[in-house]
């Protein structure tokens, strides 16, 4: 199927943020049903690249087809209901709501219900928030969670708060998770944890594109890489091959 080959297909992508090209014609693939790994040094465009895939920033240029279809121009809730969900480098949960309620506003964009109107009284009939709860749930359970729902979600640890966060982004059902830093903050337990999870949704046949520092986690969990220096791709291949790359070696020492 098409989907397998590229599933997300960049083509010259371009930003400016004023005088300054975040991201310089940039080409990338990436296959339906990998781990696919986005890294570089500070600055090299990585996080814009997801904004503007998520469209959170329009693009000044280039293509970005999903499955065949163009997402430039696209607002970012049509992103999201063509399949494409995301975490942010900082976490971004309702605080004073319950673990089981973030992860039911995740749920939104598979629902004809409105933002929220799952938790608001009279929003959604008894029988869709129940079941919108009860997958809420399963989910919690999938992210190792089950037992944590009623807590408020400020009151769980570091790691568990972003593996809310990726059960909220799981809850509509994407094609495609977009993970911005998944293990900033996290001690090496918690890391662990993560790149397990990591495998499991893979399992599930979900695409996954991650930005990450941790280069433990990026080369255990990666099926692809893609190197950026300065807003362009300068390699893509498998972990063994990246390691191994002159150009990848010079970009992150410098030289
Ligand atoms: P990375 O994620 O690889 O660290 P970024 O995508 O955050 O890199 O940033 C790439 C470049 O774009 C940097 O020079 C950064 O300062 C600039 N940049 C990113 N976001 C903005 C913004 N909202 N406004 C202005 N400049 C930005």
């Amino acid at each position: 199927a098409a989907s397998e080959s590229g599933l997300l297909e960049i083509r010259g992508l371009i930003k400016r943020f004023g005088g300054v090209t975040a991201v310089n014609a940039l080409d990338m693939t990436v296959r339906g049903g990998d781990v696919h790994a986005l890294i570089g040094p500070n600055g090299s465009g990585k996080t814009t690249t997801l904004n503007v895939i998520s469209a959170l920033y329009h693009a000044d240029g280039g293509s970005i087809r999903f499955d065949g279809a163009q997402l430039v121009g696209m607002p970012s809730h049509a992103i999201a209901k063509a399949g494409i969900a995301r975490t942010f480098q900082n976490i971004r949960l309702f605080g004073e709501l319950s673990v089981v309620e973030n992860v039911m506003i995740g749920r939104h964009v598979r629902t004809h219900a409105g933002f929220l109107s799952a938790l608001v009284p009279g929003g959604a009939t008894a029988r869709e928030e129940r079941a919108t709860r009860a997958s809420a749930q399963e989910l919690l359970a999938f992210v190792g969670l089950d037992g944590a729902g009623d807590a408020t979600a400020r009151s769980l640890p570091y790691g568990d708060q972003r593996r809310v966060e990726i059960a909220r982004a799981l809850a509509s059902e994407p094609r495609l998770l977009l993970l911005d830093e998944p293990a900033a903050g996290m001690n090496p337990t918690e890391t662990d944890t993560l790149i397990a999870l990591l495998r499991r949704i893979r399992e599930l046949g979900t695409t996954l594109l991650l930005i990450e520092h941790d280069m433990n986690l990026v080369m255990s969990v990666s099926d692809r890489i893609t190197v950026l220096n300065f807003g362009q791709h300068i390699a893509e291949g498998p972990p063994d091959a990246i390691a191994r790359n002159p150009d990848v070696i010079t970009a992150y020492l410098g030289g």
